[in-house]
């Protein structure tokens, strides 16, 4: 752990049962393989600026149009944060203060559609996110959302069905980018749509930012009119979110994230955001990506290798998703076995569900984490043969707690690293 002595007998000593949990978390991560997808460990540097003096600071506005004083240092911080986010992804602009994804995506909605304008995004049961337009979401609340899906058999998006949809529906904002899809989305072919159509494109790249700043996944840009993407997931940096877009629509974005979404921004978590952005133009980070993916397909051969299908049949990224439907055991099911040998997953839908989405037929498993930790190939290979045991025993809770002892021998073998 990084968080200083001081810092921590501060906390110990004000707050013992925030203390306690803040060191159980600590032990969980260390004790159990993070296989959500969504999920990294980021490292010492960047929870030290996540901590650091920063978050005391009001910092309304943007660098040098600020509406509180002393702002001097924090606009280096900011400027920082901007200028590398453009320089990774090569964009024109960059605006680095959304709290999180969700914000971020607000902001381009806010900034480019009137009320009640028509959003073409995947659809949530199909490997979307909330924020592309799910009943229950503000964007499903405030605009007219029609989904497109995932071609039945094939298990990759229907480019066609896109194409037929933008024509037949003529939306204002096309949405390409999902929480659970495993395969190289065509950012290309969307455009193609999208400018067909008359609509503006944006790609969000939450889950694969890293994999994108790599070169490991194809970039949005120049295709896309605006890119979302967190910093906490593949990017491996604090939780927070940025938008990228070209000059035309800088100011547009900006007053759409402040003060359309927000007020003051977390200059903490931008700091970290400025950092994690620098570590991913190091050469190690290229490799770190490569390995998440080499990681991430070792892992789906086993399962389809032991039975149990991997939706799409692999994967081109740092996850993938397993259909149970054959194994008539639901992903909440799964979830609740897995957990008992101190593995984690989340419990996720697959293309057209039988399933609730509170029970799921399906399990998604991401190498993000577990690579942080130095696992490779091999080891990966070991721990989908694991789940497979498991998943497939004819006594799994059994099963569970015989292997919870190999899991717990692997994981202190590979500490989280700082
Ligand atoms: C994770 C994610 C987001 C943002 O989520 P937050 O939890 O709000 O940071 C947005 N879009 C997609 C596709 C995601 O997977």
């Amino acid at each position: 752990m990084c968080e200083s002595e001081a810092g921590r007998a501060a906390l110990r000593a004000l707050d013992p049962q925030v203390a306690e949990a803040v060191a159980a978390e600590a032990r969980r991560q260390q004790q159990h393989l993070g296989l959500i997808a969504s999920e990294n460990h980021c490292g010492a540097a960047i929870r030290e600026a996540t901590g650091s003096v920063l978050t005391d600071k009001y910092a309304e506005g943007y660098p040098d149009e600020r509406y509180y004083g002393g702002c001097e240092v924090v606009d280096v911080v900011e400027r920082l944060a901007a200028q590398r986010a453009r320089q990774l992804f090569d964009a024109e602009h960059a605006n680095v203060q959304p709290h999180a994804g969700s914000q971020a995506n607000m902001a381009v909605y806010i900034a480019m559609l009137r009320p009640g304008a028509k959003v073409l995004g995947m659809s949530l049961a199909h490997g979307g996110h909330l924020t592309h337009g799910h009943s229950r979401n503000f964007s499903g609340q405030i605009y007219e959302v029609v989904s497109y899906g995932i071609e039945q058999g094939t298990g990759l998006i229907d480019y066609d069905q896109v194409h037929r949809m933008a024509l037949q529906q003529n939306p204002a904002l096309i949405i390409a980018g999902a929480s659970s899809y495993s395969r190289t989305i065509d950012f290309e072919a969307f455009n193609d749509i999208a400018q067909e159509v008359g609509a503006y494109l944006m790609a969000d790249i939450a889950h694969i930012a890293g994999l994108v700043a790599a070169g490991v996944h194809p970039s949005p840009l120049p295709h896309a009119d605006f890119v979302t993407g967190t910093t906490h997931k593949t990017l491996r940096g604090p939780r927070g979110a940025f938008v990228l877009c070209r000059q035309e629509f800088a100011g547009r974005i900006d007053s759409a994230v402040m003060p359309g979404v927000q007020g003051g921004p977390f200059m903490h978590a931008i700091a970290a955001k400025a950092v994690a952005f620098g570590q991913a133009m190091r050469p190690e980070f290229k490799q770190y990506q490569q390995q998440v993916v080499a990681t991430s397909r070792a892992m789906a051969r086993v399962m389809i290798e032991r039975g149990l299908p991997v939706v799409s049949g692999g994967t081109d990224t740092h996850m993938f998703l397993v259909d149970l439907t054959g194994n008539g055991m639901s992903g909440r099911e799964a979830l609740h076995l897995l957990a008992a040998a101190n593995i984690t997953v989340n419990k996720n839908t697959i293309p057209n569900d039988p399933r609730k989405p509170t029970e799921t037929s399906g399990i998604r498993i991401g190498t993000p984490a577990i690579t942080t930790r130095g696992l490779r190939e091999e080891e990966c290979r070991k721990i989908a043969h694991w789940i497979a045991d498991i998943l497939t025993a004819r006594d799994p809770e059994e099963e569970a707690g015989a292997l919870r002892p190999r899991v717990l021998e692997m994981c202190e073998a590979h500490p989280i690293p700082d």
